[in-house]
């Protein structure tokens, strides 16, 4: 062989390498956690795109496993079952998650409280099933994220109360949405979309412009809110029209003032853009809970985090970064 064909032959694999093969998008939608999923991004192989699609869908089934108060074995019913008569150990993953809840707790004052549960879980919004008055003035004492006690030494979980119930249903999602996204980035990618129920985070870009998330209109499924252009960030919204039933013309719904232990009605949806998902899902469901005036205070003084609400009325509320252009 002649130096010239050695030559040749080196730059054709260079470039064979250099080159990358033509990326793709790829998406697929799923039901996990009593809602819908999807997951979307970009990728230049097709079966690790398949591979990928099944770790995200694995990893969301995996937490929900882990977090549904409906699964007779998961952590969260070890912990509602017997965590009032012994300490309970728990995964350091779940173990983390309720140190996050309770910093969410402590920074809203008990807006944001896990414990909403031990009324919450004599809701049923299928059935159209709530508590009775008596059931929830027996109940609300034990709405209290200070009954929660965490042993950081062992990892294990303390129920001051027998009556603590715990529900991870405004932080999981989000949790389970950022886990998603940081298996696609381990395997390299860039451009990516991860969506479950109300809460979404992106990165990168869709086709080199910016990706667009719609909010629901929370009285018309045929019209948004909005439409935001975004880039790296994660948005969540809570609205009292995922989940909720009408009996004598007032609503019942999902999202619980942890004082009286009833759905939160001055308020129809929240929404709150932030660097992560797991911020961003605790943080929508507390100024749902917060109100107007203390949610976008909350709000104003954080960096890096924005909000939009309705309000019972239908109007429209924008946190301060979001009204100027200052
Ligand atoms: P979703 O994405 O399910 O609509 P949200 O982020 O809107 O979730 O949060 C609603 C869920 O949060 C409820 O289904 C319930 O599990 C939980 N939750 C309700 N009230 C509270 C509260 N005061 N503090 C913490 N979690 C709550
Ligand atoms: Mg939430």
């Amino acid at each position: 062989m002649n130096v010239k064909i050695i030559f040749q032959m080196m730059l054709l694999s260079a470039l064979f390498y250099v080159i990358p093969a033509k990326a793709d998008w790829y998406q697929h939608s799923f039901e996990v956690m009593g809602t819908q999923a999807k997951v979307e991004f970009e990728w230049n192989d097709k079966h690790q795109a398949q591979l990928l699609i099944q770790a995200v869908v694995d990893e969301m089934n995996r937490i929900d496993r882990l977090m549904s108060p409906y699964k007779p074995k998961s952590e969260i019913s070890q912990l509602n079952n017997s965590a009032w008569s012994k300490p309970i150990k728990v995964s350091k993953e779940f173990y983390d998650l309720l140190v996050r809840s309770q910093h969410f707790s402590n920074l809203t004052k008990g807006a944001f409280d896990i414990s909403f549960s031990s009324v919450g879980y004599l809701y049923d919004y299928r059935q159209n099933k709530k508590p009775t008055a008596k059931q929830i003035a027996e109940l609300k004492e034990a709405i209290n994220y200070q009954k929660i006690v965490l042993n950081e030494k062992d990892n294990s979980v303390f129920f001051t109360d027998k009556r603590v119930k715990i529900d991870l249903g405004g932080i999981a999602k989000g949790h389970a949405v950022d886990q998603s996204i940081h298996i696609l980035q381990k395997a390299g990618i860039v451009n990516a979309y991860v969506n479950a129920g109300g809460d979404s985070r992106i990165i990168g870009k869709k086709n080199d412009r910016l990706w667009y998330i719609g909010i629901k209109h929370p009285r018309n499924e045929k019209k948004l809110l909005a439409n935001l252009p975004l880039e790296a960030a994660a948005i969540s919204t809570s609205g009292d029209y995922e989940r909720y039933f009408e009996e004598g013309g007032v609503r019942y719904h999902h999202i619980i003032n942890p004082e009286t232990g009833d759905s939160v009605r001055d308020i129809r949806s929240a929404t709150i853009i932030a660097d992560d998902s797991t911020t961003a899902d605790a943080l929508s469901t507390s100024i749902f809970v917060l109100g107007i005036k203390p949610g976008m205070d909350l709000i104003n003084a954080m960096p890096n985090v924005s909000a939009i609400m309705v309000d019972k009325h239908g109007k429209l509320f924008v946190s301060k970064d979001l009204a100027s252009v200052e």
